[in-house]
């Protein structure tokens, strides 16, 4: 970010409801600031029945792109004026880049993860995976995880239909790729993870204010060999996270995919490669540990 706000100054934003809890602003400002980009980041709180005024709006403005979250992250996309393969497969838009006064809607949150993953040396290739939950974030991981080529994919969920819909979606799109759905209870989780190399936990289970909550009741389930991964990274180490600890497991939080996901957008936006460590560190400060 510069320190001085030129008409020249280039400008993205978060547009949700409500944006105050996020981190984005900081990520983006923070590395607009080291590479020294004449760029600004800002969140604004923008109410569902606001969101197509407020795209026309940003159009006419000095706006490079902008990233949506919840709850836009479906309804931009009538809005907008092509969509790529993978926002198409997801069902979801979170970054918009606009070229020419178009605006080009991606999805970065499954390539992100898969970034999450390689950064720890986790391979994703031919492996077996468990995911708890069938919300947007799931989605765009299990369809990322299939394109990466994954062996198995087995989506449990206390609703079955959401996650009978991702299944649907991987199997008419990909190839390669078994996916089974499963009620989300402690039994077929158990089952489950007899033959899983990674264990993703996609609910909000273990977030700020449901600290004391875990996907797992019985940690005795997790096998040492298994990865436990959860989309949730504040607090940094979740419940589940601590019972994956105890019984030897690698453990991976949320906080990767945050910023790849971010990455991923900066470099659609700037061309450059977001200074993901100069991020990281920033961003580690605002944890709940
Ligand atoms: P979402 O669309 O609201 O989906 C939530 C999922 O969690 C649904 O499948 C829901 O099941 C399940 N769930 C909710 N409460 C539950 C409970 N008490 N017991 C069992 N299952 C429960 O949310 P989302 O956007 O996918 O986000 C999911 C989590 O990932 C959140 O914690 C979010 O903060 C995190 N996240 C992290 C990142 C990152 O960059 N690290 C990015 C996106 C999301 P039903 O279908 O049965 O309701």
């Amino acid at each position: 970010m510069n320190q001085l706000i030129t008409s020249n100054t280039k400008l993205t934003a978060l547009l949700g409801y409500p944006v105050k809890q996020s981190l984005s602003a900081l990520m983006h400002n923070t590395a607009f600031a080291y590479l020294n980009l004449d760029y600004i980041y800002i969140p604004f709180d923008i109410e569902q029945e606001d969101l197509q005024t407020t795209v026309a709006g940003l159009k006419t403005l000095n706006f490079t792109g902008f990233n949506l979250t919840m709850p836009h992250k479906q309804e931009i996309m009538q809005y907008l004026d092509e969509i790529s393969e993978e926002a198409k497969l997801i069902g979801a838009v979170n970054t918009v880049v606009k070229e020419n006064s178009r605006l080009i809607g991606y999805n970065t949150d499954g390539k992100g993860y898969i970034a999450s993953l390689k950064e720890e040396k986790i391979p994703v290739k031919n492996q077996k995976v468990v995911m708890v939950g069938a919300g947007g974030a799931a989605k765009s991981i299990a369809i990322q995880l299939a394109m990466e080529g994954v062996e198995k994919i087995l989506l449990l969920n206390r609703t079955i239909e959401p996650a009978e819909e991702i299944a649907n979606t991987i199997t008419q799109n990909t190839r390669g790729c078994g996916v089974k759905v499963q009620e989300f209870n402690q039994n077929n989780l158990q089952k489950a993870l007899k033959e899983a190399n990674i264990l993703i936990n996609c609910t909000p289970l273990g977030m700020y204010s449901m600290e004391d909550r875990s996907i797992i009741e019985d940690e005795s389930i997790l096998r040492k060999d298994l990865v436990i991964s959860d989309l949730v990274y504040n607090p940094a180490e979740t419940k589940l996270l601590r019972q994956g600890k105890n019984r030897g497991c690698k453990t991976i939080n949320g906080l990767g995919m945050l910023i790849w996901q971010g990455a991923f957008a900066f470099k659609l936006w700037t061309g450059k490669d977001m200074p993901v460590d100069v991020v990281r560190e920033k961003m580690l400060g605002r944890q709940v540990k």
